[in-house]
């Protein structure tokens, strides 16, 4: 059976103006995509090169990446947010290592078992490296299909995802499936877009939908609205000499594995915590994560020998403090702690 029409003019488009020089593109090995796929994952081709690159200088494959400590791991991973995707990755490194002897599995539901890979990374990386006939269905492709074939209700809800599913294996050629598989992606990514997409140069707009009936801002339905709760929270930020208190998160949850200043629910925590040193509060700033959004606040304060800390606490000095991994809006904070040291040494 030929191929549908979509992909045919889909496979044209691409071979004239995909992009096939992104790094992950070069010397393609299933752990260069892989790293390069999850990284992919709610982050945007253009931030996650350079980190894609620093990555791949410090951990160029699965051995050196599943010998590191989580801590370096994370330290590469500071500022590209969701920081479990940098957890599992480590994890799934050292599964392959100890389970697969070290080679990438090259079974779908093998690679899906492993952390961190959902159904759409694991087919990308086998369709992209070995040419293995799988669709994919990522927030790219799922736009893309709602779009061309008029599929409303949201991508998220089982019925919905099924048959999307089902419409990405029904477009998928004999054939050519590493450029086939780039190429929806990379439709989704530079012409399918969320909003405005630029259907007066996409391939396959005589045939689309939502196109023909003006429904390309309303496809695909947006997800049904829940309350977004607001939280909010204190930051200790305790200064003793040139030194910072610090502690590690939790291995799980928010900014797991990542160094933080104390943190509290409630400035009546944070008073106590201080145990009388004076404080002074800064600016309170917000950070949006997908289920809450955080207020929180810092206060400075500058204390000495006496002050008593718990034992996962410790002093960093501040020629260090670049070298912890930490999120990105701690980052921010940090980055003002020499400044604030002068201040309170006046
Ligand atoms: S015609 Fe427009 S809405 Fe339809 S698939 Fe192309 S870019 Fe998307």
């Amino acid at each position: 059976m030929p191929p549908p029409l979509f992909t045919a003019l889909l496979l044209h488009w691409f071979h004239q103006h995909g992009r096939k020089t992104l790094p992950w593109q070069e010397d393609i090995h299933p752990y260069r995509v892989w790293v390069s796929e999850i990284m992919l994952q709610q982050t945007q081709v253009k931030t996650v090169i350079p980190y894609f690159e620093r990555f791949m200088q410090r951990f160029p494959d699965l051995a050196s990446l599943a010998a590191a400590t989580q801590e370096e791991v994370l330290f590469y991973w500071a500022g590209l947010g969701y920081y479990a995707r940098g957890r599992n990755l480590h994890h799934a490194a050292q599964k392959i290592m100890r389970d697969y002897g070290g080679c990438f599995p090259q079974e779908l539901a093998a690679l899906q078992s492993l952390p961190g890979l959902g159904r759409s990374t694991a087919s990308a990386i086998l369709a992209i490296c070995n040419g293995q006939r799988l669709p994919i269905l990522d927030g790219n492709v799922k736009r893309v299909l709602s779009r061309y074939f008029g599929i409303s209700g949201y991508p998220g809800d089982k019925k919905v995802e099924a048959l999307l599913w089902q419409k990405a294996a029904d477009l998928l050629p004999h054939a050519d499936i590493p450029a086939y598989t780039q190429a929806i992606m990379d439709l989704g990514a530079l012409i399918c877009l969320p909003r405005n997409p630029q259907c007066c140069k996409c391939p396959v707009q005589k045939d689309c939908f939502a196109l023909q009936h003006q429904q390309t801002s309303t496809l695909p339905t947006a997800k049904p609205k829940k309350a977004y709760p607001t939280k909010e929270a204190y930051f200790a930020l305790i200064l003793q000499d040139d030194k910072l208190l610090l502690e590690k998160r939790p291995p799980k949850g928010i900014w797991g594995g990542l160094w933080c200043p104390p943190e509290f629910d409630t400035k009546a925590e944070l008073t106590t915590f201080l145990q009388g040193y004076p404080a002074t509060a800064s600016e309170t700033r917000t950070h949006l994560f997908t289920h809450y959004r955080l207020l929180f606040t810092p206060y400075w304060a500058k204390v000495d020998t006496q002050f008593c800390h718990d034992k996962n606490q410790v002093w960093i000095p501040m020629s260090n403090l670049g070298s912890q991994p930490v999120a990105r809006p701690i980052q921010i904070l940090l980055h003002a702690a020499p400044l604030l040291q002068k201040k309170m040494s006046l």
